[in-house]
């Protein structure tokens, strides 16, 4: 098939002392070859348990996991399976690049042992590829580099070696979970420019999570907005930013906006992201939502189609006429 990955009616949700938490609540969508995917949204909307989901990251239990994902129509169903496709075929990077390393081994060290598990290649033969991708991730000084710990690497080029270490297997899909939110803008520039130009050359599909709508319109193809669980608006990165249909997708717009012309974040939303122990009936969005109407609080809207977008919400199903 045309598509790479395929996530079919996905649900997580976690037992809790607090209750169940309903952190992912039935999502379906699909990558494309070579395509990059922004999921968007604010903290607590899904985005990243849906990254772990795929990635076979969540421990069951706590994770209640439901739906299908498939990976090259292959369903990613058994811890068998996830392992043989996890950090291979589909690789992982971090907000935190010290998540990806062990301080106690050096850098080569590191990378070597992924290379030696997923391509099979012995320790000793495999210095001259990694200096080569680490040569690729602009690493000044790549075979000195080779040698040092963590600690004696910028933050900038921490993250750039966990690049390469993501990129190393040559995988068909890169999950990058808000990869440069902790850096300072011009780094940030950086490493989104570096993921530009390795995607030319690794020719992979990305899922890239952001808050940040000025880095999906840098970098994506096509965009997914989530709120509370759930995919509320899908759609072209041309289409999303010239004519957002759902009141979230329209709120995150403007306060991008705003914080942008201000040099800081603002809250344009007013509200606050429902506990995932207690989402509101109907439409999640409605206690936020400045055009709410009575069908909103109790009916949940379908996924309709408008344009080339896909949007939930009443202000476009058919509920609407009957209110
Ligand atoms: Fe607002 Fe109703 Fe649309 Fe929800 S369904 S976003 S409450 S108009
Ligand atoms: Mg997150």
């Amino acid at each position: 098939s045309e598509n790479i990955l395929e996530v079919i009616d996905l649900k997580v949700h976690f037992k809790t002392p607090e209750g169940i938490v309903r952190a992912v609540n039935g999502i379906s969508f699909a990558l494309g070859r070579q395509e990059t995917l922004a999921i968007v949204g604010e903290s607590g909307c899904g985005k990243s348990v849906t990254a772990q989901a795929i990635i076979g990251l969540l421990k069951s239990p706590p994770a209640i996991i439901s739906g299908e994902i498939k990976f090259k129509s292959t369903p990613l169903d058994s811890q068998k399976v996830v392992n043989s496709v996890r950090g291979k075929n589909i690789t992982m990077i971090f907000q935190e690049p010290m998540s990806s390393f062990d301080p106690l081994y050096t850098i080569g060290h590191q990378i070597a042992e992924v290379v030696e598990k997923h391509l099979g290649i012995k320790k000793k033969d495999s210095k001259e590829l990694i200096i080569s991708m680490l040569k690729k991730v602009h690493i000044p000084d790549a075979e000195r580099r080779y040698d040092e710990y963590p600690h004696q690497m910028s933050g900038g080029m921490l993250q750039r070696i966990m690049i390469a270490l993501a990129l190393i297997t040559n995988p068909e899909i890169l999950i990058a979970d808000e990869p440069t939110t902790a850096l300072d803008v011009t780094i940030q520039a950086q490493v989104l420019n570096l993921m530009s130009e390795l995607k030319e050359e690794f020719k992979m599909s990305t899922i890239f999570i952001t808050h940040d709508l000025g880095i999906v319109a840098e970098i994506a193809d096509r965009v997914i907005v989530m709120y509370a669980g759930k995919i509320v608006e899908q759609g072209s990165v041309y289409s999303i930013f010239e004519s957002p249909l759902h009141p979230y997708t329209r709120g995150l717009l403007e306060s991008n906006i705003k914080s942008s012309a201000k040099g800081k974040e603002l809250p344009y939303i007013p509200g606050f992201v429902p506990s995932s122990t207690k989402i509101p009936q109907g439409c999640p969005f409605h206690p936020r939502c400045k055009h709410a109407m009575d069908v909103c609080k109790n009916v949940e809207p379908e996924i309709t189609r408008v344009n080339s977008q896909f949007v939930s919400c009443h202000l476009y199903t058919k509920e609407r006429a009957e209110v």
